[in-house]
């Protein structure tokens, strides 16, 4: 089969690899849609110790498609269904895992593999992560699930509820997703990015208020107007800057939560108003990664057309394509390219 495989940074080959066939609890997948992630982009140019401990290996890891075999003891699914698998399966043995927050698991098992024609799913991720679909559920819609339950933990940390002011910094992908969820959630959202052609985009899809932060001399000062000058119930970074951190709590109103959902560069700090982190209770909440709770109430919410990300691929690309969609992506000249392999 052809894949695209990561050998290191900056090193991603067209390559003829072996179908892989399965053992026992493990499933193939056919991948019939594949998504291009940030990730995806600041991994192949300097690797990523956690998401890829060993090289080489076929890259991606947004993906939906078709069960091509079962191993040994497998029930959830058979061939043919349709499914979608998260990238990762917690082990359900360690502390956090026990404590109900396997997003945190101290042994998270990451799977990658989406940029080829078919994909071999480990038990572990089989056992815990994987979703069987309706069979009418488009792959390209299915192949959110991941980042979309990304998505919906980080409104959830904050607790996002109907008629709540929600401001989500960033523009990108992920930035749109909680902006989607939020709103899904009866909130009025505002989304802050920088102006282009991106977030024309955005706001031409109609998900939430949208402002330009390149175009407000006070970000901070607009957003405060704009909620009546109390603040934000919440707010939301997905840019991993730590000064769009720092504007975040800046941004929140008395009581609010301010959810850091992008991660920042190494060593980046940011310095907390101590006067208001106290006399205005404020709840400072970190956002990391999914659980198999949510990849399933994602896929729900794809099911159901509550959530409707289909507008966020502006290209369409085969597999030979992947390189150029991560370019494109590198030079924001794309939100998600949908590989069909
Ligand atoms: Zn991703
Ligand atoms: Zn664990």
């Amino acid at each position: 089969m052809r894949a695209q495989v990561f050998y290191g940074p900056g090193d991603l080959r067209d390559e003829r690899v072996p179908v892989p066939t399965p053992g026992p609890g493990e499933v193939v997948l056919r991948v019939d849609a594949a998504l291009t992630c940030g990730t995806d982009v600041k991994t192949l140019r300097r690797g990523h110790p956690v998401m890829i401990p060993h090289v080489p290996t076929v890259f991606g890891h947004e993906f939906a498609g078709r069960v091509a075999a079962v191993g040994a003891g497998v029930r959830a699914v058979r061939e043919g269904d349709h499914a979608v698998a998260a990238n990762s399966a917690p082990c359900r043995a360690c502390r956090s895992c026990q404590a109900g927050r396997p997003n945190l698991c101290e042994d998270l098992l990451f799977v990658n593999g989406a940029y080829g024609e078919f994909i071999a799913l480990p038990a572990r991720l089989v056992a815990v992560n994987l979703v069987r679909l309706q069979s009418t559920t488009p792959a390209s819609r299915a192949a959110f699930a991941e980042p979309l339950a990304c998505a919906l933990g980080g409104v959830e940390r904050a607790r996002v509820d109907g008629g709540q002011s929600v401001v989500v910094f960033g523009h990108g992908p992920l930035g749109c997703l909680l902006a989607m969820v939020a709103a899904a959630r009866k909130a009025r959202v505002i989304l802050v990015g920088k102006g282009g052609w991106r977030l024309e985009r955005v706001r031409s899809l109609g998900i939430a208020e949208v402002l330009d932060a390149t175009a407000a001399p006070d970000i901070v000062a607009d957003l405060r107007a704009a909620t009546g000058g109390r603040g934000a119930d919440v707010t939301i970074d997905a840019t991993g800057r730590p000064e769009v951190w720092q504007q975040a709590m800046d941004a929140v109103g008395r009581g609010g939560s301010v959810v850091f959902f992008g991660g920042c560069a190494p060593g980046t700090t940011v310095s907390v108003d101590t006067r208001r982190a106290h006399y205005e209770e404020l709840t400072l909440l970190g956002a990391f990664h999914h659980t198999p709770d949510l990849i399933r109430r994602a896929v729900e919410l794809l099911e159901a057309n509550v959530v409707e990300p289909d507008p966020l691929v502006t290209h369409r690309m085969g597999l030979g394509g992947v390189r150029e969609g991560l370019e494109l992506m590198a030079g924001g000249k794309a939100l998600k390219v949908l590989i069909e392999p």
